[in-house]
């Protein structure tokens, strides 16, 4: 996490006395003195906004300046309820561009670039994202969106797109159709800027190798301007975060208190320069970890792990944090496991007791034996502790539409 010195204070300061100008803030924070944030103490001591807040405002009640100053309104797709509605400035339209151009430029693309945009256009910030950060570089943008793959692969193949911008799940879609039709040597693509959701390493390598490209994660949400504020770079999958144009902090979901650096937690994100709708501590739902050291890349901005999974399905098994994600990475790499499972928490005699159900098409009881054996193995050495572990047929065990329910907590 960046270190509080006195020029971030500052910015702090700043960030949050511009926050206070809309109605949002002023009401949230009534009383406040933004200029006597001098400690990261004062400043860990503001309350957290979450998206709930945000949906009070709707619709235009997030906006910190004065009507004529706003170019135009995002919106993030509330899977629940009333959707949040984010203004833009012309200088925050701007800033979010030099964030994306800066993305595409850390994945090694260049104003040479065709670059292949797939994410949809509309109301959320993808798309349109993609393609201001790709007129900024200077390469040039070829907005697709999504959907109707016949188009998708002529455009391809007939422009020569060399970088493919898509979800994980549309670029595996667009990867397989290429190898079934056995066009791979008409396709020029060189790397793949995908958005970040979970996304498992066996999912990964796939893409990566059918399409024959190298791969990045790009993070962002559209509270926070949208996908761009952080990329990885070409030494590893961790993310460098644009601090210059946010601070960020992990915290603790269930205490709110910062985690020791390299430890899981939530991340957190306040807007430096923002002007249309600036967020103080907005929390993002989002797990990751600081990641310390130089990167041989030479970049400072600071770096966080890929995201983890979500703070809502985490949960403490005998002091050691645990999430789908985890799991989920875990059973991938082990041969004959598939990735259907069932965890169950029990309080036994005072005790935390967790149970793994996965599924498995070996059928033979021995083999299904050393099969459970290598799970609790794996699962002790790269999650901390020795769980139950019980091996079912395929198709087994209850199917949900949530992943989140895999996880099934009986202990309060
Ligand atoms: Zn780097």
């Amino acid at each position: 996490m960046p270190s509080f010195t006195p020029e971030l204070l500052t910015d702090l300061r700043a960030a949050v006395d511009r926050a206070m100008r809309g109605e949002f803030y002023a009401k949230r924070f009534a009383g406040l003195d933004a200029q006597k944030i001098i400690t990261q103490q004062a400043f860990e001591a503001l309350p957290f906004t979450d998206k709930n807040d945000l949906r009070d405002a709707y619709p235009l009640g997030l906006s910190a300046v004065d009507e004529r100053e706003i170019v135009r309104i995002h919106s993030s797709s509330g899977t629940t309820g009333t959707p949040v509605i984010i203004p833009y400035t012309k200088q925050d339209v701007d800033d979010w561009a030099t964030m994306f151009a800066r993305c595409y430029k850390t994945a090694g693309i260049t104003p040479l670039d065709r670059i292949h945009i797939t994410p949809g256009y509309g109301l959320w910030t993808a798309g349109i994202g993609f393609q201001l950060g790709a007129e900024k570089l200077g390469a040039m943008a070829i907005p697709l969106g999504p959907g109707n793959t016949e188009k998708q692969l002529q455009m391809m193949m007939d422009l020569g797109s060399t970088v493919l911008c898509a979800t994980s799940s549309y670029a595996l879609l667009l990867a397989e159709e290429i190898a079934k039709r056995g066009i791979k040597d008409k396709i020029k693509l060189r790397k793949g800027v995908i958005g970040s959701e979970r996304w498992g390493e066996k999912m990964r390598s796939r893409i990566a190798e059918e399409l024959g490209v190298e791969l990045y994660d790009i993070y962002g949400l559209t509270e926070i301007y949208g996908p761009g504020i952080g990329i990885n770079c070409q030494h590893s999958s961790a993310m460098h975060m644009w601090t210059d144009f946010f601070f960020y902090e992990i915290i603790d979901p269930k205490t709110g208190k910062p985690v020791p650096d390299g430890e899981v937690g939530e991340l957190v994100i306040t807007t430096l320069r923002k002007e249309g709708a600036p967020l103080i501590r907005y929390r993002t739902h989002d797990l990751t970890r600081a990641v310390s050291g130089d990167c041989p890349c030479g970049s400072h901005f600071p770096r966080i792990d890929a995201i983890l999974g979500r703070s809502d399905d985490m949960i403490k098994v005998k002091g050691v944090i645990l999430f789908p994600g985890k799991v989920d990475s875990l059973l991938s790499g082990i041969a004959d496991v598939s990735s259907e499972y069932q965890i169950i928490i029990d309080h036994l005699n005072g005790r935390d007791m967790l149970t793994l159900f996965f599924e498995t098409p070996v059928e033979n009881a021995v083999f299904r034996e050393a099969l459970q054996q290598t799970v609790q193995t794996e699962f002790k050495a790269k999650i901390g502790f020795l769980p139950v572990v019980k091996a079912v047929g395929m198709g087994e065990l209850p199917r949900s539409e949530k992943k989140s329910t895999r996880i099934f907590d009986n202990r309060y």
